[in-house]
């Protein structure tokens, strides 16, 4: 069988070492509107015959090493729009090439979380599925509405609850700036407070850009959005980082769209990673950034 995979794999840059194995393409909702990561592929899932080559190529180029890989990452922007029923024959078939694998993680909307059942989500997390990306952006329900993103903030509290009960870990995605210019402290306070709550065992800041031909684009173009410029962002940041009583969580700001990389355990790095951010603030020139810093692709 040809292999062949539609669309540009994205994956989260911390799992860069991870062997990714290809389940979907494109994104199950692509409507949010300021992604285009997947406008130009249809969503489909693949056949069991189709992820059964790609292991296979995995276990060619791999298999000598099959004992040492011990987490395997599902392709596709949200491949936990699977039924549980499938994703269970999938993680069948990789621990047919791959026995050893103890944690099988990839991205999550909200609502692919709200279609499993509580017996469904414990029998995943029993199978190793105990690690899901979930994209939260925001604690304001307006900005979600805005951003199109289909669920609600508590209806990211509730799912992430549900994960929490069962002691399924997930690391929640977040877009500082998404809130748009004037509104960086309100948002810090809110996503802040509903981070909180939900206890990610990491949070991903990924700042907030106008990528070309999105709706957001058409938005600033026609005035009817206004992006913060970067002192606001920082500061929305800081006052976020502030904030969080989770010292366990891992603060991950470190994507090419964000300006200022920082990471580290909230407990143990929020001094540096404050520092980092303050300088940054105090010391920002906004023409020269806007003239040198390109935020219009991934
Ligand atoms: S942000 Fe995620 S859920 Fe939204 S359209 Fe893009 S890939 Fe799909």
């Amino acid at each position: 069988m040809d292999l062949e995979y539609k669309g540009t794999v994205y994956r989260p840059p911390v799992e860069a070492n991870t062997m990714l194995l290809p389940v979907t393409e494109g994104c199950s909702h692509n409507r949010c509107r300021f992604c285009n990561m997947y406008k130009d592929v249809k969503f489909r899932m693949l056949s069991t015959d189709e992820i059964e080559a790609w292991l296979s190529e995995m276990y060619r180029v791999n298999g000598a090493y099959k004992d040492q890989i011990e987490r395997i990452y599902l392709v596709g922007a949200d491949p936990f729009a699977i039924s549980a029923s499938r994703l269970e024959v999938v993680i069948d078939l990789i621990r047919q090439y791959f026995s050893n694998i103890k944690t099988v993680t990839m991205y999550a909307a909200v609502r692919n979380i709200m279609s499993k059942t509580d017996a469904q989500l414990k029998r995943l997390h029993e199978l190793g599925v105990n690690e899901l990306y979930v994209g939260v952006e925001s604690g304001l329900d307006d900005v979600l509405k805005y951003l199109n993103k289909g669920n609600t903030v508590d209806d990211v509290r509730r799912q992430c609850a549900r994960l929490n009960s069962i002691g399924m870990r997930h690391m929640s995605l977040l877009m500082p700036g998404a809130a748009g210019k004037g509104r960086g402290e309100e948002h810090a306070i809110a996503t802040a407070e509903l981070i909180n709550e939900i206890k990610p065992a990491m949070v991903l800041l990924t700042t907030m850009s106008v990528f070309p031909g999105t709706e957001l684009d058409v938005d600033v173009k026609a005035g009817l959005f206004t992006p913060a410029g970067e002192k606001e962002i920082l500061t929305e940041e800081k006052i976020f980082l502030e904030r969080l009583n989770l010292p366990s969580t891992y603060f991950w700001a470190a994507h090419s769209l964000d300006s200022v990389r920082i990471a580290g355990f909230i407990g143990k790095s929020r001094p540096m990673m404050l520092a980092r951010l303050q300088h940054a603030i105090d010391n920002i020139d906004e023409e020269l950034f806007n003239k040198t810093f390109r935020r219009d692709h991934l």
